[in-house]
């Protein structure tokens, strides 16, 4: 069988042979498995009319396509085999108990609170905060660090349960996008004065879609024109049929505002979990966890909250949390003091690690320090390229010669205060529409403030550096003013949004339409010795102006794409324009001009961008 033709290029037969490939791989990736010249993959490629580099990560598509055109079958591993795969090569797993049903216990549900703008999940989860914890704590809550634990009596047991403390449930779906389920019972909060709205309806259908099962709180009954009942009523349409009317959802009638039924509230969420779930882990074994927030703290260093999911997480131990490794120096409970262990269900905040992860990243302690680091560096560079290929647009043949030309590329270093915003803000700048001439690119990101390293890395790239919720340190400002690089301080993620599009369409070049002048026929030819051959023309329709850009037409052909009307005459006099009906006499930037040619004139207008 000859070997395949991909493009030209002469490529091994893959023979239906099953090929591995990480999502975000290169060619050269591509070609090492193959065992052939980069090159020429690249090649193939171009032919095919798509410009990549070789060491450029492509999308899952082309080398699907890619390696068809060759006779492979190609999988594309997903970052989550991939880590599944990395993990076992050091035999190791993440998100199963070790050992049997004997050796699970029972752990705290974990909530988070959902609902509609204004409904009142943040002073639901401050008067819970202020009501329950401090109760026989010294000191009480000193420190948000992005969740917390309260205890209800339920049956004259002390219950546990593990709050979330950012509400809404952009985080609650950012986390399970990333597949770390953190959340057990979802709270969906309705304020009785307003009744269900489209947040509620997303908050349910969020719940519904993990699987969470869901307590609702019907808030502000304190308020006149409350009506508890008819939000039971909404709520029942959207499958959440109350208990009271036969079904199995508990809604609780609350006032954050008065600190009303927040027991009850809790007692629901107990007897919830206790009726639908199976809340147990595993407390003796090496500590498995999701962090929920990070960020970079100026004295300690960077700081995780970490959720326990199973295990005990002990001071001391080495733990690998994404792509950040290191060992727990210190752990600090939500009262601001210091833990020695925590254990499944218990958030604290973990300090020791080498760099910021990123919220949803799972957390897992290994036995040495350097397994740490060998799956956060792989992990690390693995991040770059799927970094590197979501922030590359493709490029076709036909932009190809105009790319080379014009391409205007706005180059961003985004810094933030935590990793989720500085996520959060990058996904939300790369989904900008814009026009394929100018490319958005986010060549650095990071915690923290915006140091020289940064800004030396935007003046050698030309990067627009966006600091969110952070400020310029040391001399970065100064050298910032020195190098002319321009940093763009944010506190809101739209303003942000909205002011790097309007720098992307003002750089966009501006788009021009023809419009059509007139039309003019060449009745007579005057040779000149001064100016070469002078038209003597009818205007057939329009006007001829001088100046115009002009086509000449012959038996309906167009023979000269582009000239200009150099000089225009009415009889004697030098003119400008010269109306329909009327003779003229013109010279054209094209000598060899023929009497019945027709000479059209046309401008150039701008056409606003939308
Ligand atoms: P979120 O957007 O859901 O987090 O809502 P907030 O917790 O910020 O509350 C929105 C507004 O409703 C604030 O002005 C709260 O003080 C008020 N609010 C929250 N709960 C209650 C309540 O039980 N009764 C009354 N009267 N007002 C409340």
């Amino acid at each position: 069988m000859r070997a395949p033709e991909v493009g030209g290029v002469r490529l091994p037969d893959g023979r239906g042979q099953v090929l591995r490939l990480a999502q975000g791989a290169s060619l050269s990736d591509f070609a090492d498995k193959i065992d052939v010249n980069p090159s020429q993959l690249v090649q193939a490629l171009f032919n095919l009319g798509e410009m990549v580099t070789a060491t450029q990560s492509v999308t899952p598509e082309t080398l699907q396509l890619l390696g068809e055109e060759m006779g492979y079958k190609v999988q594309i591993v997903s970052p989550e085999d991939e880590d599944r795969e990395l993990l076992e090569s050091f035999d190791l797993s993440f998100g199963e108990d070790e050992g049997g049903e004997e050796d699970l216990e029972r752990r705290p549900a974990v909530v988070t609170v959902m609902g509609h703008v204004d409904h009142g999940k943040t002073r639901l989860l401050d008067s819970i905060r202020s009501a329950k914890v401090g109760e026989g704590e010294a000191g009480g809550i000193t420190q948000h660090i992005g969740a917390y634990q309260v205890t209800v009596p339920v049956d004259d047991v002390e219950r546990t349960i593990t709050f979330i403390d950012t509400p809404g449930h952009e985080a609650f779906t950012a986390m399970r996008a990333r597949g770390a389920k953190s959340t057990d019972i979802a709270i969906i909060v309705v304020a009785a004065d307003d009744g269900v709205m489209p947040q509620t309806v997303e908050a349910i259908n969020h719940a519904q879609a993990a699987d969470v099962p869901i307590v609702v709180a019907v808030n502000k009954i304190d308020k006149e024109g409350a009506q508890p009942d008819k939000i039971r009523g909404q709520m029942t349409e959207y499958g959440l049929v109350p208990e009271e009317y036969g079904g199995d959802t508990m809604f609780v009638d609350i006032s954050a505002k008065q600190n009303l039924n927040i027991d009850s509230l809790l007692e629901a969420v107990v007897l919830t979990a206790d009726a639908a779930l199976d809340l147990r882990a595993n407390p003796d074994m090496d500590a498995q966890g999701v962090a929920i927030e990070a960020h970079l703290d100026r004295g300690r260093g960077p700081v995780a909250t970490v959720l326990i999911q199973r295990g005990t997480l002990r001071v001391g131990d080495s733990i690998v949390a994404g792509d950040a490794y290191g060992r727990v120096r210190r752990m600090v409970d939500e009262h601001g003091q210091d833990v020695e262990e925590a254990t499944p269900s218990r958030p604290v905040q973990v300090i020791g690690l080498t760099s910021v992860c990123g919220a949803g990243d799972t957390l897992m302690v290994v036995d040495e320090d350097r397994t740490a680091r060998q799956i956060a560096d792989r992990r690390n560079a693995r991040k770059r390229n799927a970094m590197a290929a979501r922030s590359r647009r493709r490029i076709s043949l036909e932009d190809l010669d105009s790319h080379l030309k014009e391409t205007s590329q706005l180059n961003l270093i985004i810094k933030g205060d935590n990793s989720g915003t500085v996520e959060a803000l990058e996904e939300a700048l790369m989904g900008i529409e814009i026009d394929d001439e100018v490319q958005l690119r986010v060549i650095d990101r990071g915690v923290g403030a915006v140091t020289e390293t940064n800004v030396n890395l935007a003046a050698a790239s030309d990067a627009v550096i966006i600091g969110f919720n952070v400020r310029a340190e040391g001399k970065a400002t100064e050298m910032a003013n020195r190098e002319g690089v321009d940093i763009r301080y944010y506190s809101i993620i739209y303003q942000a949004i909205d002011e790097i599009e309007s720098a992307l369409k003002g750089m966009l070049k501006p788009i021009y339409e023809e419009k059509q002048l007139g039309q003019a026929e060449i009745r007579q030819i005057f040779r000149s010795s001064k100016v070469g051959n002078i038209a003597g023309c009818m205007v057939l329709d329009g006007i001829m102006r001088r100046n115009a850009k002009a086509r000449l037409i012959r038996d309906g052909n167009v023979v000269v794409e582009e000239m200009t009307v150099s000089s225009l005459r009415r009889e004697k006099d030098d003119v400008t324009e010269v109306r329909e009906g009327f003779e003229c006499g013109l010279t054209v930037t094209y000598s060899d001009i023929k009497i019945g040619d027709v000479i059209e004139t046309y401008e150039l207008v701008e056409k606003p961008r939308d």
